[in-house]
């Protein structure tokens, strides 16, 4: 496995964090700012900032603080929290090309997921204008889905019902103007 993601899943946010004296709710590392909009979420191991608009993994959150990339970022997260990896043979810009590129995918998806959101959200309130009201149940439940689902139900949302998303903005666009 890549050493970067292997110390993605191993670590603890919050320990690393800990270690560099940051809480899971305080004012912001990144921006000046008199009220906390700074948070760790230990459930999905990420951390945001509704201030300034940081966020990230742990892998991520180190690189800023010590302003290092994410191989140099994982190294020192391994030894932080002793976790033992090995980090001797594989070179570092494989291995950071190889991060980089999953954490692309991954904005991708997150762009793709909001979007997607946003269109049903819009369809949804304008059922009525479309003549579409007997998709209502549908749409909504797609929105929770959106909304509440886990990240396999949203992959498997993208694959079976992408073509479709793209006719409802279509759709949308043809009759909202
Ligand atoms: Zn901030």
């Amino acid at each position: 496995m890549n050493k970067i993601q292997e110390v993605k899943e191993r670590a603890d946010i919050v320990r690393v964090a800990e270690y560099f004296g940051i809480h899971k709710k305080q004012c912001c590392p990144f921006h000046k700012e008199k009220t906390p909009s700074f948070s760790i979420s230990q459930s999905k191991q990420i951390f945001k900032c509704f201030g300034c608009g940081e966020g990230g993994d742990c892998i991520t959150l180190v690189s800023k603080i010590l302003n290092i990339n994410a191989y140099e970022s994982a190294k020192q997260i391994n030894n932080i929290l002793c976790l033992g990896i090995n980090f001797g043979q594989q070179t570092s810009n494989y291995e950071l090309n190889k991060y980089k590129q999953v954490q692309q995918a991954k904005e991708q998806f997150e762009i793709w997921h909001n979007r997607t959101l946003q269109i049903l959200c819009n369809y949804l309130h304008n059922l009525n204008k479309i003549e579409k009201l007997q998709e209502g149940n549908i749409i909504e439940y797609y929105i929770d889905l959106l909304i509440f689902g886990t990240e396999e139900d949203w992959l498997w949302f993208k694959k079976t019902e992408e073509r479709w998303c793209k006719k409802v903005e279509q759709e949308l666009r043809r009759k909202i103007a």
